[in-house]
């Protein structure tokens, strides 16, 4: 099946960016207090958003700059309207993104007096995304400089975009959230593998504290896995990056915090257009500390993220 919307790449400039990944419809809500089981507690009120890692991270890539495709599925339900109309917004090819039967995906986000967020993902359209979708896709992936992955997407359709770009030359970012059983085949292809400490931990077997605590050792460890580089990122402390120079530590910028939801995708996207313009990963790493930075000072997820002028003045 083929995509709608227009084919825009040819129009776009800039290092060049494809996100294989999810895109959902996000249903956010703020409690007062989380129920119990068998309770039921007001909302206080209900946005309807597009969301999804996948589309996140490339609306994030496309604001800093990079020429964006998206490779994916959406509903043929009028959500699946609102998130190609989403990416098309940013100026993103959405030649890629298929128009499956059924439902988009969905998450439901509620979000307590804290700010702190609970999730539960309905996977939809993304589950339709695999092996063949994937192989349809081959050129646009073989196109771009960099190739971004994260964990909502099966396991083979995954491991199938990651080997088709490192075969093809193009550099793979694996962004592992949620974390997912992939072969070490896949891992030894990501330069870098981006995680949060809470993902570090459930890979390692170790519990969050342990990975602040040291960070490093945790970034050194998931390089004995196979990934050619590493960055483990840790919220208001920052990011580790593991380089062939060794372990680094980026300080996040000191913000007032508003709303860190899509924190981390608002990095992966930044850290993806700045490693396909050619940076180092440590220099891209900067950069997409800046750019998460300026995301948690706004509310929403790709509502609040900024373009590269925006992240490169608010530094200034
Ligand atoms: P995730 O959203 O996946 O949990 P993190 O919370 O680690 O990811 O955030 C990703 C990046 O966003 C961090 O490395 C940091 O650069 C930036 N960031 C997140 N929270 C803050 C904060 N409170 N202050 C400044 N920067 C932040």
């Amino acid at each position: 099946m083929n995509a709608h919307g227009p084919r825009v790449s040819s129009q776009q400039a800039g290092p060049r960016v494809v996100v294989v990944g999810s895109t959902n419809v996000d249903y956010v809500t703020r409690v007062a207090r989380r129920p119990d089981v068998g309770e039921t507690v007001a909302g206080e009120d209900l946005t309807v958003l597009p969301g999804g890692k996948g589309a996140n991270q490339a609306v994030a890539a496309a604001r800093s700059g990079a020429a964006v495709t998206f490779v994916g599925a959406v509903g043929d339900d009028v959500h699946g309207t609102m998130l190609l109309e989403a990416l098309i917004r940013d100026g993103i090819d959405v030649t890629g993104v298929h128009r499956v039967p059924g439902a988009s995906g969905s998450a439901v986000i509620v979000v307590g007096p804290d700010g702190d967020n609970s999730i539960i993902i309905i996977a939809g359209a993304n589950a339709k995304v695999d092996d063949n979708l994937i192989m349809e896709e081959s050129a646009q992936i073989g196109g771009a400089s960099v190739c971004v992955l994260q964990g909502e997407l099966s396991s083979a359709a995954t491991t199938r975009a990651a080997l088709s770009a490192a075969a093809a030359g193009v550099r793979v970012v694996l962004n592992l959230a949620p974390v997912i059983e992939l072969p070490t085949e896949v891992l030894r292809v990501a330069d870098p593998l981006v995680v949060n400490g809470h993902e570090a931990a459930h890979l390692l077997g170790l519990s969050a504290a342990d990975v602040e605590r040291d960070p490093g050792a945790a970034a050194t460890r998931l390089h004995a896995r196979g990934p050619l580089s590493v960055v483990i990122t840790l919220g208001a402390e920052g990011s580790v990056v593991l380089d062939q120079d060794g372990v680094h530590s980026v300080p996040a910028r000191v913000v007032d915090a508003v709303d860190s939801t899509g924190a981390g995708d608002a990095f992966v996207g930044a850290l993806a257009e700045s490693l396909a313009g050619n940076q180092a990963l440590l220099s891209a790493s900067t950069y997409a500390t800046a750019y998460a930075a300026l995301a948690v000072t706004r509310r929403g997820a790709q509502a609040s993220y900024p373009t590269r002028f925006e992240a490169e003045e608010f530094v200034r």
